[in-house]
């Protein structure tokens, strides 16, 4: 047996207000004054003062506001490092991502593409990555992703959904201030705190499960349970222990995987443009043959917050349409083998996957 050895987000800091921080923990990494820190900033907090204001911009130091109304793509991280190379006089000093899933995973793709030749394109996949990427820096502002923790940088291409898996994707310092999250809507809160929750039930009810993902994951499913299904919790818990759920979340399936809502709804978003957190709940509203206790608790959890989802958005699909999302899903195959074993091919066909989207 050849056991992985992964890389850690090597510093963190967690507490109410310690995005305050942030200045003291840059100043020591800027290389000079010529090599700025570039802040990748949800636009979400474009005319937010509040927290706009705490960013203390120096020498040649930029905030690019980015949209994350759509997911990432390759592409899009092509044109912001070329930006960021016309823009700054020598490679950056350091990459702050501020934002969602959306937006911490362009982060740590632009800081490896800018020591990286070729294109973001080239890097889909697993360890392919040559050279260290720029010092990085994830700064969440809703939770669930787990991407803060994450050794991937999920993105679209013209042919594949597909990671940057590597070592040297991982956050250099994360900073853990749950106040930052605490005006996302309610829709948005569920969908997203729910892809923690769908991280748990897969990498829990996985054949890839071993002690060190059950000891995250199980940590992880009761902060969940406990934010979405009790009402002894003040807001400014129930925020802090969702970045935690989050965080552990991601552990989980750092040495395990996740599984079939996962390989099903990166079919949605590469076909229909899904977007992650709401495509999960999408799918796994149907997947009571596979997870049934997880699917039970999952339609209490979305009664209790009133959350309706959107149904029907296979009902008009051609047959091409519903063959690129069976063939995107099905190529995820580790996610498949560990949900369902060695021989999951066995039960997953291809008119098996279609009729579970027709439900959708
Ligand atoms: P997101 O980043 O797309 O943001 C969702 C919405 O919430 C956006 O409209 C955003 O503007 C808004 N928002 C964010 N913070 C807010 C705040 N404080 N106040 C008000 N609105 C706020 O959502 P997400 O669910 O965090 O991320 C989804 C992305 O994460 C997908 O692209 C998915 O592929 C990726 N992902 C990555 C990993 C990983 O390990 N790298 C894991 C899971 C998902
Ligand atoms: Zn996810």
């Amino acid at each position: 047996m050849n056991y992985k050895n992964f890389p850690m987000v090597p510093r963190v800091i967690f507490g109410r207000g310690s995005f305050n921080q942030l200045n003291d923990i840059l100043s020591p990494k800027r290389l000079n004054i010529n090599a700025p820190f570039i802040y990748l900033v949800d636009d979400v907090f474009k005319n937010n003062s509040w927290l706009t204001s705490r960013i203390q911009l120096s020498y040649d130091d930029k905030i690019i506001f980015i949209s994350s109304k759509e997911e990432p793509k390759t592409s899009q991280v092509d044109v912001l490092v070329e930006e960021i190379i016309l823009l700054t006089k020598e490679r950056p000093s350091g990459i702050i991502g501020i934002g969602g899933g959306t937006l911490l995973d362009l982060a740590k793709a632009v800081a490896i593409m800018l020591t990286n030749e070729g294109e973001a394109k080239d890097y889909q996949g697993w360890d392919l990555v040559k050279n260290e990427g720029i010092y990085h820096v994830g700064i969440p502002t809703i939770s669930g992703t787990g991407a803060e923790v994450s050794r991937t940088t999920v993105l679209t291409g013209p042919h594949k959904k597909l990671g940057i898996n590597s070592d040297f994707t991982p956050f250099d310092q994360v900073i853990l201030d749950s106040e930052l999250t605490k005006n996302v809507p309610t829709d948005q809160w569920f969908y997203t705190g729910m892809d923690c929750y769908i991280h748990c039930v897969e990498s829990l009810n996985g054949t890839y499960l071993n002690a060190f993902s059950q000891s995250y994951g199980d940590m992880a499913l009761d902060l969940c349970k406990e934010i979405f299904l009790s009402d002894d919790l003040s807001e400014v818990e129930a925020q802090e222990k969702l970045m935690m759920a989050s965080w552990h979340g991601g552990m989980s399936i750092v040495y395990s995987q996740v599984g079939v809502a996962h390989a099903m709804s990166y079919g949605l978003s590469y076909l229909l443009g899904t977007k992650h957190g709401i495509g999960n709940c999408i799918v796994f509203n149907h997947l009571e043959e596979f997870y049934p206790e997880g699917v039970k608790l999952f339609k209490e959890m979305k009664a209790k917050h009133h959350i309706e989802l959107p149904e029907g958005i296979c009902a008009n699909l051609s047959d091409d349409e519903f063959n690129t999302m069976i063939d995107i899903s099905l190529s995820l195959e580790p996610l498949w083998e560990n949900a369902l074993g060695k021989s999951w091919k066995k039960t997953i066909t291809r008119e098996k996957l279609r009729a579970l989207y027709q439900k959708m």
